[in-house]
């Protein structure tokens, strides 16, 4: 399928800001050093929406009285639609039929879609290509393997960075030898994440193949540790909390299938919706570094193929941290899915019927699964609706509660609601609290008290919420252990601050703070 970008430049898919046919920026932020003759001027000869429409990056949003809401070419998991979006859907249609004959590239396959109906054609399945369900934990895959799996290591593993001036390969400081990556921006969302220091691992010495048998068995070793652990909490009247998190990769995971020894991509959020395109679990840690990806292949295989044998070592684990903390008088919490989300209903059952095992254990979870929400739970198993879901999903949360009044939930509150009421320097930089000696760590906070009454007006007004209703972090921490049965509040969380919300049934709905 062709990218939108070719309706503007042609077939030879360079970024028309930097030249460059690998330029690694979306469209619109391209932060390389342009080659001569670029960036390109768009052709003057296109109608005003449609150069709207080629000036966007791939998930930019235009403010609400401009045309245009978003421009993804892109392809999420298993679907390869190329969808352009648009708040006015009959201008830019207009627009792009009008020239549409003489444009280069072609038209075919490219839907014009609303910022709702984009986000309605996002998971819910992804209709288009052959969907497995055969491993012994049914979920939704497919395999990847021969030429595609090649193809696709050979993308990650990329090019010499070729140096102009001395046609030597670039080096950075430590003298590594640079690449350019071959990725494309839908392998983001549709194939799994793979370090590039793994690939090269995997690549035989005499740079023919990849060394696909020794990527399988590190892909099928059982995780040592299920539990991964998580800062203690201190609660205001004392009270100690030991969290841990468990999860694998989020959106699209990899595995193996161990029936067919092939290796499967595996839908890990098929509620997912606007989430993906800001998930914090595609970036920071879990892509920087070369052991999450393998940890969380590992724990899918195990997850899939095995899932007696998981629910038997989590549950050691469980109950050992169980013991361990009533000896050292803390609680103990598990946080399911610090990524990832319940990608079936066996797996779901699963998840319940550990904690169901593990009374004295307090499980909570995020999810955008409707059937997680909506389904009968263990007591000590508190799930949090979480804004960002298919459309498909929210229909049916909003069918049972349309304003979300009864359903716990969590929002992420945009930066134009509260950074102008955070506390800064001098400089205008962010002032966090309790940072550590080299300026770490820390929490956000607001200016002053009335910063955060207005913080708390404006969230009242943004989601219908009383003003009364709405506590900040420390405000809840202190009132949080004598919360009346019955009354719920609506707690403000940013970054630097603790989970005890989204595991507290007297919250109604943890505002978080967009970091
Ligand atoms: S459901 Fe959660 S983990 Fe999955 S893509 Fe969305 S934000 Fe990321």
């Amino acid at each position: 399928m062709k990218l939108f970008r070719e309706l503007f430049e042609g077939t030879d898919n360079r970024c028309p800001q930097c030249g460059m046919k690998n330029c690694p920026h979306p469209l619109g932020k391209c932060k390389c050093k342009p080659l001569p003759g670029y960036p390109k001027k768009v052709d003057e000869d296109l109608s005003p929406e449609q150069k709207r429409v080629g000036q966007l990056g791939p998930y930019e949003k235009v403010g609400p009285k401009g045309a245009v809401g978003k421009l993804v070419g892109g392809e999420s998991f298993i679907n390869t639609s190329i969808q352009a979006v648009a708040e006015n859907k009959s201008a830019i249609l207009r627009g792009i039929l009008k020239e549409g004959s003489s444009l280069p590239g072609a038209m075919g396959g490219i839907k014009i879609m609303t910022p709702a109906e984009f986000v309605a054609n996002q998971g819910d399945g992804e209709p288009g290509e052959e969907v497995d369900e055969a491993t012994k934990l049914p979920a939704s895959t497919r395999e990847l393997k021969g030429q595609e799996l090649t193809d696709y290591l050979d993308r990650i593993r990329g090019s010499a960075d070729i140096s102009k001036k001395t046609g030597q390969v670039k080096v950075d400081k430590k003298g590594k030898e640079k690449y350019v990556s071959g990725k494309t921006k839908q392998d983001k969302f549709r194939m799994p994440y793979i370090h590039r220091a793994s690939v090269m691992g995997f690549y035989s010495p005499d740079g023919k193949k990849y060394n696909i048998d020794a990527l399988k068995a590190a892909m099928t070793q059982r995780p040592t540790k299920l539990l991964k652990q998580n800062e203690k909490m201190k609660h205001s009247n004392g009270e100690l909390e030991q969290f841990f998190n468990i999860g694998f990769a989020a959106l699209v995971g990899s595995a193996v299938d161990e029936n067919t020894n092939e290796i499967i991509i595996v839908n890990t959020c098929p509620g997912a919706g606007s989430c993906k395109i800001d998930c914090f679990a595609m970036k920071g840690g879990k892509i920087q570094y070369e052991g999450p990806w393998l940890s969380d292949s590992r724990i899918l295989t195990y997850l899939l193929n095995d899932p007696e044998g998981f629910k038997a070592q989590i549950n050691d684990e469980i109950k050992q941290e169980a013991l361990e903390g009533k000896e050292g008088n803390y609680g103990v919490s598990i946080r399911w899915h610090d990524a990832g989300d319940f990608f079936s209903p066996e797996y779901l059952d699963l998840a319940f019927s550990i904690a169901r095992d593990n009374p004295t254990v307090k499980f909570y979870a995020y999810t955008k699964v409707a059937a997680a929400v909506l389904g009968t739970k263990p007591a000590n198993f508190m799930i949090n609706w979480s804004e960002g879901a298919s459309t498909g999903q929210e229909k049916q949360i909003k069918a049972q509660d349309p304003n979300l009044d009864t359903t716990k939930n969590s929002r992420i509150v945009p930066e134009k609601l509260f950074y102008d009421l955070l506390k800064k320097d001098a400089k205008g930089n962010l002032d966090k609290e309790g940072t550590n000696a080299k300026g770490a760590g820390g929490r956000w906070v607001t200016r002053d008290a009335a910063a955060t009454s207005e913080l708390k007006q404006r969230l009242a007004k943004a989601y219908g919420l009383s003003v009364n209703s709405i506590l900040n972090y420390d405000e809840y921490m202190a009132k949080r252990n004598s919360i009346p049965k019955g009354m719920k509040y609506n707690v403000i969380v940013a970054p630097g601050e603790g989970d005890i919300s989204a595991n507290d049934a007297g919250v109604l709905s943890t505002l978080l703070l967009k970091h």
